[in-house]
């Protein structure tokens, strides 16, 4: 059936109507009185998601785009930085290192584990030369499902007093509690398309006064992600170059949506959802590939046994219209991954299980009791 699309992938996500009939209007001039008033209404807006007084920058670029602005604006040729690795998006921030030159040291966990904090302390201990510059971590590493312990490393990072900490929270930002002055967080990136209910197009940095001091000296070269140049035009509402004002129109409305739900409760929801899916796939016999201590609030990964998880994604879609995300890179064809972050709701979590029971049921799969999965997400929704 046509238009029935239900995306249940970790980016795009789906996207409110209020948000999509509010981008669907002429754009207008991104110099005008106009454009301003919605640029502060979402500046104020986004400081308030980062839950930070500082700089949140908005640049027209995917999350990709972010990060790399949040790691080439504060660092100089030949800096040593360590970078968090434990999945495909934090092998993607040793390469962005490494393409500017910085001295990199990739600290590494197995696919599927979180990293190790203590790695972080003992290097940075270490390190009584304070050559260190940068400490570059994912918090929810999205090709797996594993949400890294950002507080801990976060704390031995400050311990360190030198090292900037440059994080990407692109699947965390929405999702989960990150206050991020309380924490000190230096910069922050991340991106529309996945916790903000809009689609893609925007990505947003989160710098504060510390990072400001390290990007005077910086050397790295930029110019489109000069982050100099988007809060000096923040300062006056504008950017310096041309926004997809259209999307401005849909974020100030995302904003507004979020706003009235308050930070707790999408919190709260994100984590009711996360307990769900996760208590559901394991009434269903099947494995969860992340622990439950590190399990990302936007994700959840799977690695079935008995039964394919490339079948298990096709039937969804064929049958059911819903979209699952696949492994990535050596976990491809072995797990499949539910998104369950931004604009979803209880009720997409017992659809989505409901439509994966069906699907098992399809592919022969017996090991468990139809019904398990739904009745253990459902007993979750119940008392939270
Ligand atoms: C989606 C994502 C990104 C950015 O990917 P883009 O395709 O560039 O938007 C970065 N980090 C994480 C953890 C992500 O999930």
């Amino acid at each position: 059936m046509e238009n029935k699309l239900m995306l249940m992938i970790p980016g795009p996500t789906p996207v409110p109507e209020q948000v999509l009939l509010a981008m669907a209007k002429h754009p207008i001039g991104h110099r005008s009185g106009d454009f301003s008033k919605i640029m502060a209404e979402v500046t104020d807006g986004l400081k308030w998601l980062h839950q930070t007084q500082n700089d949140v920058l908005s640049l027209t670029v995917s999350g990709t785009g972010a990060v790399e602005a949040a790691i080439i604006n504060f660092l100089s040729p030949g800096d040593r930085v360590l970078v968090g690795s434990n999945g495909k998006f934090g092998e993607r921030w040793v390469e962005v290192a490494q393409a500017y030159g910085l001295a990199v040291e990739p600290i590494t966990a197995e696919w599927g584990q979180p990293l190790d904090p203590e790695t972080f302390r003992e290097t940075l201990e270490a390190d009584t030369e304070k050559t260190i510059k940068a400490v570059i971590i994912t918090h929810s590493e999205t090709s797996t499902g594993v949400l890294n312990d950002l507080e801990t490393i976060n704390r031995h990072v400050k311990a360190h007093g030198e090292a900037l900490i440059i994080v990407d929270t692109v699947t965390s930002l929405g999702s989960y509690n990150l206050p991020i002055d309380a924490l000190g967080l230096d910069v922050v990136a991340s991106g529309s398309q996945k916790g903000y209910m809009v689609p893609p197009g925007l990505g947003f940095v989160a710098v504060n006064a510390r990072a400001w001091e390290a990007y005077k000296t910086a050397k790295l070269p930029r110019f489109y992600l000069d982050l100099g140049k988007y809060r000096k035009d923040a300062a006056k509402n504008t950017t310096p170059f041309t926004p997809p004002v259209n999307m401005f129109f849909g974020l100030q409305v995302a904003l507004r949506m979020m706003q009235a739900e308050g930070l707790e409760n999408i919190f709260a929801r994100h984590q009711r959802l996360t307990s769900a899916t996760r208590a559901a796939v394991k009434a269903m016999g099947l494995p969860l590939f992340a622990p439950d201590h590190a399990a990302s609030p936007a994700i959840t990964s799977v690695i079935p046994d008995r039964v394919d998880a490339e079948q298990i994604r096709a039937v969804m879609k064929k049958r059911y219209d819903i979209v699952l995300a696949g492994g990535q890179d050596h976990l491809k064809g072995k797990i499949f991954r539910i998104g369950h972050l931004g604009f979803v709701s209880d009720r997409d979590i017992l659809t989505a299980i409901g439509a994966l029971e069906a699907t098992l049921q399809e592919l022969g799969y017996e090991s468990f009791t139809p019904g398990a999965g739904v009745a253990a997400a459902a007993k979750v929704f119940a008392t939270s």
